[in-house]
């Protein structure tokens, strides 16, 4: 008999209608002999209706009051669909967090889960029981609810499958697979059958939302496979797995985009150790997330410029933050908005010289001017302006043949 994870997302279970899909679904499982473990999202757009809420009560809105209330849509889907199965027969219950518990360590809002406790649900599944267990939601060392970043979900339902040891763990989302890009943004994108975990962690961390990337990395570390699949087709889906060394000659296996980029250079900063570090430490500490940097190569071994992105909604704190830091000085300060990372991905990239070239060249051909470059062993990403992304998706699709 084989256990198994089944992860539903807000869009699977966004209507009464879809619940009752996705209980059928369940029930399959089930009726073909598997123990089954069931984890949920909130219904689609309660989260961010919620988000919603706090920022008009307050905008300093308590963080753990904000895990209070962000982590309640979960319990609504759960609670319907555990219903919905007792309704058709089945034994079944909902969970939330701290019932389990789920222990999380870290700050509010993006804790981490570390456990799982799975001595209750053990017991409920060996009785034929199907829990349906509240994803995105655990509880801190000192009982109080938090969440573990949007979506995820993800990341519950790949903890779940480690600690009860499952056999699989299948994500089911809105989508059939994981894609060689949005297919919501490109028609061409083709589904990809198996994509490794490094190559899976860029491409979520990169922008491509369909799995949470702190989920991927959970799996890696813990080696869990996982299958994503559609709830609303019944298609082969992918599967997410460690790599086995046996490279295709496929050498890019994605393309990833982000929204709402910024740039911001810092003209004329003292070329002395220490001044980087002067620089993001306020960023930092008020949890601003810095993602490319770049620092030219000074002329005159006094002054430098330092570039660097984060994303646009923090432009203002972070501009107030750099004009007030009184640890450095600089001749000028400019900003840039409505940029976008785009990215390509593939564990081919290591092997095969050339493809930086080919990126390069591919978007010249468009004429997309690049702003910023920044590589990894298995990415290449370019910051451009947001109104050339789909054209720079394009060209980028056709030129490594993912078409
Ligand atoms: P869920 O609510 O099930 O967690 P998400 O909205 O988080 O679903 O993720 C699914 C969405 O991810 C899809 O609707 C799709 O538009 C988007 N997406 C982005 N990049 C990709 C990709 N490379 N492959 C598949 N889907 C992608
Ligand atoms: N409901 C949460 C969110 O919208 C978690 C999830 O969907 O995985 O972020
Ligand atoms: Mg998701």
């Amino acid at each position: 008999m084989k256990t198994v994870v089944l992860k539903f997302g807000g869009t699977s279970v966004g209507t009464v209608d879809r619940i009752k899909k996705v209980c059928k679904i369940i029930a399959f499982y089930k009726n073909n002999k598997n123990r089954v473990v069931v984890v949920a999202s909130a219904m689609s757009g309660v989260t961010n209706e919620l988000v919603n809420k706090s920022k008009l009560i307050s905008n300093n809105f308590d963080k753990a009051e904000y895990d209070a209330l962000v982590s309640t849509g979960e319990q609504v889907s759960c609670a319907l669909i555990a219903g919905r199965l007792k309704n058709n027969g089945f034994k079944s219950r909902s969970w939330t967090s701290w019932q389990l518990p789920i222990l999380t360590d870290g700050p509010h809002s993006s804790a981490r889960i570390c456990s799982v406790g799975i001595k209750e649900l053990n017991k409920y599944i060996k009785f034929g029981g199907i829990p349906v267990i509240t994803g995105f939601q655990g509880v801190s060392n000192d009982f109080r609810i938090t969440t573990i970043g949007r979506s995820g979900s993800d990341a519950t339902a790949i903890m779940l499958a480690k600690f009860i040891k499952a056999d699989e763990c299948i994500i089911y989302t809105d989508v059939d697979g994981v894609y060689t890009t949005d297919p919501r943004q490109y028609k061409k994108a083709k589904k990809i059958k198996k994509i490794f975990y490094d190559e899976m962690l860029e491409m979520a961390s990169l922008g491509s939302k369909v799995m949470q990337p702190t989920s991927v990395q959970d799996a890696k570390l813990n080696k869990i496979d996982i299958k994503v699949k559609s709830s609303f087709v019944a298609k082969s889906g992918t599967l997410i797995t460690a790599s086995k060394k046996i490279f295709s000659n496929q050498i890019i296996t994605g393309i990833s985009s982000t929204k709402n980029d910024a740039k911001i250079t810092i003209v004329g900063v003292r070329d002395r150790p220490g001044v980087a570090a002067s620089i993001f430490r306020p960023l930092s500490k008020n949890l601003i997330n810095v993602d490319m940097v770049v620092q030219n190569i000074s002329q005159n071994g006094k002054e430098t410029d330092l570039t660097f992105t984060i994303k646009s909604e923090d432009l203002k704190k972070t501009e107030r933050l750099i004009k007030k830091n009184k640890s450095i000085s600089y001749k000028k300060l400019s900003f840039d908005k409505d940029l976008s990372k785009v990215s390509i991905i593939g564990v081919g990239m290591i092997t095969t010289p050339g493809i930086t070239y080919r990126m390069f060249q591919a978007l010249a051909s468009k004429k997309i001017n690049i702003l910023v470059i920044s590589t990894s062993e298995i990415k290449i990403s370019v910051l451009i302006s947001s109104k050339n992304v789909k054209k720079a998706v394009a060209v980028l699709h056709k030129e490594f043949k993912l078409d």
